[in-house]
């Protein structure tokens, strides 16, 4: 049975693509971006989760959500599992489907091919912590949004833009342990802005780099 390494599930969320979408983010990175925001997703685990236990997580989720975004971690560093969970989704689900990716686009050439018709939307290229950020769903414009399906021609060709300043929001999540997570595409310096404001307020910050093995255990 094929199983895929997880950081986390999350629905709605509502910073990564349009409407209400499920988040799912998986493990491992060997890209390594300088710079990058989710270090914690960078490292390998044996510890991989059934693809058929993920579509369980889902289901609940799947008849409420407008679409679905994979993110990381990188998720072509699975490409097997990747294109099992997305061949899943697929066959319950009608949304839109976004993938990201660090790769540079002609890297994932082939891995496109044998998924034709599981990806709507492929975000590409590698983090660039110096390249300007001015483009809507882009850590820095270098990205290159691809729209591989008509689907995704519908959903996402409005977002080859500039990032409209009511854009620049984030999703706040808590979870049952009480973590705090930020999602979306964080502007270069929400992290010194969030430090400020909850410093101003009495509170200290202290990002934690999140140990996910009792993530995948749980699902
Ligand atoms: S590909 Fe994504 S998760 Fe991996 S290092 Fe680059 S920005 Fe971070």
């Amino acid at each position: 049975m094929t199983a895929i390494a997880l950081s986390r599930l999350h629905f709605p969320v509502t910073t990564l693509g349009p409407g209400r979408r499920i988040g799912i983010w998986t493990q491992g990175c060997s890209l390594r971006c300088p710079g990058c925001l989710s270090p914690e997703t960078w490292r390998f685990r044996r510890e991989k989760t059934p693809v058929a236990d993920v579509i369980a997580h889902l289901r609940p989720w799947l008849a409420q959500a407008d679409g679905i975004t994979v993110s990381g971690g990188e998720p072509f560093d699975q490409p097997q599992a990747l294109a099992a969970l997305l061949t899943a989704i697929r066959a319950e689900f009608h949304g839109d489907i976004l993938v990201f990716s660090g790769y540079p686009f002609p890297v994932l050439n082939d891995e496109l091919a044998r998924m034709t018709g599981l990806i709507d939307a492929l975000m590409s290229e590698p983090f660039e912590q110096d390249a300007p950020q001015t483009l809507r769903l882009r850590g820095s414009d270098n990205q290159r949004l691809h729209l591989l399906t008509p689907l995704g021609e519908t959903c996402f060709a409005r977002y080859n833009a500039p990032l409209p300043a009511d854009e620049k929001v984030l999703d706040l999540a808590i979870d049952d342990a009480g973590v705090v997570s930020l999602i979306g595409i964080p502007r270069r310096d929400d992290m010194q802005r969030l430090n400020e404001f909850l410093t101003d307020r009495g509170h200290s910050f202290t990002p934690v780099l999140r140990d996910n093995k009792d993530r995948n255990r749980s699902l």
